[in-house]
């Protein structure tokens, strides 16, 4: 909370986690130093990329890896990469899509408010299934002969969305997909911790994946990862890259790119608005090593010792009832309000805690059933008084 405020615009308390409308994570000082420290210079942006890409590659175990402005950025550019493969004149083309591959299928129970970004490219979602498990009427999903059903010599893609319980599994998606000749892009945005996630959906045989770099990671907010097989992240690097090169003058580098095989230059791609700077590669990169480096169970400690401070500042309240959440990857604390006993509802209270100075934010996904939830990731030192203070007085006292 300390320093100046840029803009005059003032900080807020996060316990929502690294929500993008919150700016994502706090970066931390190594994270901000190493985006400082190119910050003052120019650098060749493909050598930036491929040297970051090494880094990605030893951290995922994927072929390749490149630098992306964020996990949806990531998905537009694996789709655009799967639909042109390694043709010029079709990354020319993006969106015009007509005589292209242009579908890409995915279990309905999976579609979600960033498949936008692989339908930029032109592509249409075909789902399969039919999840009556919100009904109560049943209890399937999408299982793999469904996904195997849908495709047809249309098909560009299998996009698969990483999360419990996601059906069909990754291993089943992959085999019906790769029986087709297809790729499977892997949406694994928030999918971390835990780290052995950064490895497993490669391992698993997807052939792209996409992560957040501004979620657990740690690194600047509009930052992710794209990684996969060579030849796609190739293609994806070629339809994000400023691509205003004269023949022959492409920097020749240990990226994905191998000029030498491409039968031309494509001119600025469609993932050209998604674009990274330096200070984003360099500040990703450095996160991803400091990450790796980092241990969940002493991540969670820290986590829960926080949830477990905000817990004890509010005590025994009539018509509240407390509880830490330790059952998923992150833990978080739960506070149920009984709007009978409490002379407050959920709502009201979190509209107080927004209204609070600081500004506290927590997380609204369960206010519907009188829940408000506080996520312990974004939180930094003094957040746990700040918040606890804050409940206090948005409580009356
Ligand atoms: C956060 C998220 C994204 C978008 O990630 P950005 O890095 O903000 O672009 C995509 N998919 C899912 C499932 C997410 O949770």
């Amino acid at each position: 909370m300390s320093g100046s405020h840029p803009l005059g615009v003032r900080p807020i308390v996060n316990a929502k986690g690294p929500a993008t409308r919150l700016s994502g994570p706090p970066i931390c000082a190594e994270v901000a130093a190493a985006m400082a420290a190119v910050a003052g210079s120019c650098f060749d942006i493909v050598e930036l990329q491929a040297a970051a890409g090494a880094v990605i590659v030893e951290a995922t175990g994927a072929e390749a890896g490149l630098v992306t402005s964020g996990a949806a950025a990531g998905l537009l550019l694996a789709t655009a990469a799967c639909v042109a493969r390694g043709d010029p004149a079709a990354m020319a083309r993006l969106p015009e899509i007509g005589g292209l591959k242009d579908e890409v299928v995915v279990a309905r129970s999976q579609r979600n408010q960033y498949d936008h970004a692989v339908r930029t490219v032109g592509v249409r979602l075909v789902e399969a299934g039919l999840p009556d498990r919100v009904a109560g009427a049943g209890v399937r999903d999408t299982e793999a002969w469904e996904i195997a059903a849908a495709i047809s010599p249309r098909t560009a893609a299998v996009l698969w969305v990483a999360g419990p319980g996601a059906c069909p599994p990754l291993a089943a998606t992959v085999q019906v997909a790769h029986a087709a000749g297809l790729p499977v892009i892997v949406d694994a945005a928030a999918q971390l911790p835990p780290r052995a996630n950064l490895r497993a959906f490669t391992a698993a045989g997807a052939d792209l994946v996409a992560f957040s770099g501004g979620k657990a990671i740690g690194g600047p907010q509009a930052s992710g990862i794209l990684c996969g097989r060579r030849e796609l992240v190739a293609s994806a690097a070629l339809q994000m890259l400023d691509m205003d090169y004269l023949e022959g003058t492409f920097p020749s580098t240990a990226g994905p790119i191998d000029p030498n095989t491409l039968n031309g230059l494509p001119p600025h791609g469609i993932g050209r608005p998604c674009k990274v700077g330096r200070e984003q590669i360099v500040g990703l990169a450095t996160a991803l090593q400091l990450y790796r480096a980092g241990d969940d169970a002493m991540e969670r400690a820290i986590w829960l010792e926080r949830l477990t401070e905000i817990a004890a500042t509010i005590g025994e309240r009539a018509g509240l009832s407390l509880r830490i959440d330790d059952a998923g990857a992150i833990p978080r604390l739960v506070i149920a309000v009984d709007a009978s006993r409490a002379q407050i509802d959920a709502r009201a209270l979190y509209d107080r805690l927004r209204g609070s100075e600081p500004r506290i934010e927590t997380d609204p996904a369960q206010l519907w059933a009188g829940r408000l939830v506080l996520d312990p990731t974004c939180l930094i030192d003094g957040d746990a008084e700040r918040i606890g203070k804050g409940l206090e007085a948005a409580l009356g006292g």
